[in-house]
């Protein structure tokens, strides 16, 4: 398993792809996108207009919520399974990668899912159910090394 680092300069592909695909590019929509871009933890709509309202103090949560369902709809940020079906996003990175989500601080790092154990329970399923598979979603939930280790200090 190979873990991938945080990417660099989203916001300008984003952008780019956002411009490519005829939206207008409004300062508080630039705004939001940048902040989704950079964070490297789990977003709901709600912090996300918190921050951005902080830089663009007129935005509305209604800009927040259709600028991130552009960006979903693009593929360019992914929706994480919550139990509870709150909302929260983080960025999709380039190529074939699966988010590992902390549950206590919600950082995101992803792992490459290329020629793994992955591929190879996707190419098994293909063999005993007859389906040709396409894709698959697989997100992974747990504690993060640096909240474990806070949690074993504080015992
Ligand atoms: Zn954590
Ligand atoms: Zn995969």
């Amino acid at each position: 398993m190979t873990l991938v680092p945080a990417q660099q300069n989203l916001v300008s592909d984003w952008l780019a792809r956002l411009h490519e695909a005829g939206y207008r590019l409004t300062a508080p929509r630039r705004v939001v996108v940048e902040i989704i871009a950079n964070s490297r933890y789990v977003m709901e709509p709600q912090a996300v207009y918190l921050l951005a309202r902080q830089r663009s103090p007129r935005i509305g949560l209604a800009t927040v919520y259709r600028t991130l369902e552009k960006l979903e709809d693009l593929g360019l940020i992914q929706r994480i399974h919550r139990p509870d079906g709150c909302q929260a996003f983080i960025a999709t990175v380039e190529g074939h990668q699966h988010p590992l989500i902390c549950r206590r601080c919600g950082r995101v790092e992803y792992f490459s899912g290329d020629a793994d154990i992955v591929t190879r329970l996707s190419q098994h399923v293909a063999e005993e159910s007859g389906y040709t598979i396409q894709e698959h979603w697989l997100q992974f939930f747990g504690i993060c090394s640096e909240c474990r280790r806070k949690e074993a200090n504080s015992e």
